[in-house]
């Protein structure tokens, strides 16, 4: 997606070799006309996909995932980061590591957000190691629902987690593919 690769290289920097900060249109401040659009990208690519309702992980992944359960018009689910278990048998919870916090957190979702008749498209702010996206995929495999396919907004190619979900059969759509970051650089994959 070409206007988001722009804002990206005008807006982002890259924090070190792996941490692509993004604060003024995605993780801080947001830019809802950009979320609007990234909503557009993700339905042209996903509406034959047969997808029931679209989850998310808060709190980044939330206003693209808005934008893009509103131009398809489906039920939106955010999954939340608990501190710890929960142990109610109301809910799915799985342990996720997190990339940019390096500790690890509950993903969580409550049992009466999902059947087994869904078919979930996951979407996300960053795929760096796929730990996330694994876990949102771990939840809802368990409630006996399906993927439908992983929309990733900024995904670093460098990083294992895309080759990692693809090789075990996900349908991955990335907006933007981060070959390449350093001091003063970001490169992208061509397509
Ligand atoms: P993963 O679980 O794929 O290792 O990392 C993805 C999660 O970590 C995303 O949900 C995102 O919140 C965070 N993340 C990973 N890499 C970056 C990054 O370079 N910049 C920012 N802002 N967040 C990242």
């Amino acid at each position: 997606m070409e206007a988001l690769k722009q804002r990206i290289l005008n807006d982002g920097m890259a924090l070190n070799e792996t941490v692509l900060k993004v604060d003024s249109f995605l993780n801080h401040g947001v830019d809802a006309h950009l979320m609007y659009n990234i909503g557009t990208e993700f339905k042209k690519y996903f509406e034959n996909h047969g997808v029931t309702k679209i989850f998310t992980i808060e709190s980044s992944g939330i206003a693209p995932t808005v934008m893009t359960a509103m131009q398809m018009n489906l039920p939106m689910v955010t999954l939340k980061k608990q501190a710890s278990k929960i142990l109610k048998g109301d809910v799915y919870q799985t342990t996720v590591h997190s990339f940019t916090k390096a500790t690890d957190y509950e993903l969580t979702l409550s049992k009466k957000y999902i059947s087994e008749d869904d078919h979930i498209l996951i979407i996300d702010d960053f795929l760096a190691n796929g730990e996330a996206a694994l876990g949102a995929i771990r939840l809802v495999e368990e409630a006996g629902a399906k993927v439908a396919g992983i929309g990733i907004v900024i995904e670093k190619s460098f990083q294992p987690g895309r080759q990692l979900l693809i090789d075990k059969g996900y349908d991955v759509y990335s907006l933007a593919r981060v070959s390449k970051l350093g001091e003063g650089i970001i490169e992208f994959i061509e397509e």
